[in-house]
């Protein structure tokens, strides 16, 4: 270990220069094996462990260099091309991910299929080589600037839902995909919709084989989890999406890093929002600190953090030492969106008035006002609460499952999704 990471250091001390693209640094990472250190050799990675790999990400934040690529294909698309790709796809895609030449989306949900995810109703129908895409997904992040999608999409409507389904890598660059932001009530569109219209991907571009897709989507969700867990870890300065439409590859990382420190300053500002110290503040500068009823709401608030960070506190050490995190992981992204709603509510009952207003000249820059509007993401991405509080309630206090009558019909005989049956 010591020896790896005095090569990673020395490595580090030789090549970094904020003065060079963000391209160059990521395609140097790669090809010498430290962006994705538990990758194989060849691929962007050294074959390592992901406990060595950590010693890498703690050597890039201790320089102060940029990190490797991040994004959902690195965190995801990378993985599940490792555990499912055969030596051709790994060569096409792996590489390309490390080195951050592509960004890639995740196309899994749908108007009908969410939660429910084995009720997708995109089609994808064989015609020799190739297949034929049609259908719609829709909260799709990144889905403007991606290369390319990791697409679930049914295959066999004769087969039960969960076995009909396959795993496409699609290329999201062709006449049949069409992508339309969706604009947020918080000003934003960080998510798309994304149509398929006759759109094509090679035979060669599945994963995990046809019709057996569900097992690369659920492998693919706990990457997910995974490194949504794991966001904030030591690894360098965050600075610039991967892949050409992004359009940071070909920019100088001094560059880059002044916009990076500034978009986390605001970052940090709203998640500080939620935390009991920055309401605790509001309320004393607006004058209601000494207010029974809110000063009980601030005491409520600082008691569930603590609990709350308890708790993530027990997750992380499962990770350190190098168990899988268990259902404290569901509990603490319950507790964290609970939070994040009761921060809310006593913010907007300090500011009254003021917490409609949001712009620079609004108390504290508008930032309680954008966490009232933007916290509903929090229930509802990488698993609602609702769904939380299933696989609490089943996995931690043992009550039954849910029933699945579903199970072994098959999916043309099922009214799911925005469907009825045989439609
Ligand atoms: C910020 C953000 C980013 C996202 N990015 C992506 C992305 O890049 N790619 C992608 O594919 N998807 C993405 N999603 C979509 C996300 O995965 C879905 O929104 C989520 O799975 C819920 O699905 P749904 O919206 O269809 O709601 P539904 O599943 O229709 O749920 C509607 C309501 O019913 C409840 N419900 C559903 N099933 C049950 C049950 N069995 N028991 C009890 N209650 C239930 C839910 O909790 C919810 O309150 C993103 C979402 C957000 C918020």
């Amino acid at each position: 270990m010591a020896d790896l990471r005095s090569e990673a250091r020395d490595w580090i001390a030789d090549h970094w220069d904020p003065n060079r693209t963000l391209g160059e640094w990521w395609d140097e990472l790669a090809r010498a094996g430290w962006a994705f250190p538990h990758w194989p050799t060849g691929h962007g990675g050294r074959g390592l462990t992901r406990e060595d790999a950590r010693v890498v990400n703690e050597e890039l934040a201790a320089a102060q260099a940029v990190a490797p690529p991040g994004g959902l294909g690195q965190m995801m698309g990378g993985p599940v091309t490792i555990d499912f790709g055969d030596d051709d796809q790994q060569d096409r895609w792996l590489m390309a991910l490390a080195s951050g030449q592509e960004g890639w989306c995740q196309l899994f949900s749908e108007p009908g299929a969410g939660s429910d995810l084995a009720s997708v109703q995109t089609r994808a129908i064989r015609d020799g080589d190739v297949w034929i895409v049609n259908g719609q997904k829709v909260w799709t992040s990144g889905a403007t600037s991606a290369t390319r999608g990791m697409l679930v999409a049914r295959t066999n409507l004769d087969a039960p839902k969960h076995r009909g389904i396959t795993y496409f890598i699609i290329d999201m660059d062709q006449p049949g995909v069409e992508v339309r932001p969706l604009k947020q009530m918080n000003g934003g569109a960080t998510f798309n919709e994304v149509f398929f219209t006759d759109a094509v991907v090679p035979h060669d571009c599945i994963l995990g084989g046809v019709d057996t897709g569900w097992q690369v989507a659920v492998a693919t969700l706990a990457y997910e989890r995974q490194g949504l867990g794991s966001r904030g870890a030591a690894g360098g300065i965050v600075a610039g999406t991967p892949g050409a439409k992004a359009g940071h590859l070909d920019v100088p990382m001094s560059e880059l890093i002044e916009r990076a420190r500034a978009d986390r300053a605001a970052m940090e500002r709203g998640q500080a929002a939620r935390s009991p110290k920055s309401v605790i503040a509001l309320a004393r500068e607006q004058g209601k600190n000494q207010d029974p009823v809110i000063r009980q709401g601030l005491a409520d608030l600082y008691v569930f953090a603590e609990v709350q960070r308890y708790t993530s506190l027990r997750a992380r050490a499962a990770v350190q030492q190098g168990r899988q995190p268990g259902p404290e992981v569901s509990i603490a992204k319950l507790a964290a969106s609970e939070q994040a709603r009761r921060a809310r509510d006593l913010s907007m009952r300090i500011l009254g008035a003021h917490g409609t207003l949001m712009s620079p000249d609004a108390p504290n820059d508008g930032t309680f006002s954008q966490l009232a509007l933007s916290v509903h993401g929090s229930s509802i991405a990488g698993g609602t609460d609702e769904i939380q509080r299933n696989i609490i309630g089943e996995r931690v206090l043992g009550l039954p499952k849910e029933p699945q009558v579903d199970r072994d019909v098959a999916f043309k005989d099922l009214d799911v999704g925005t469907r009825s049956r045989g439609s």
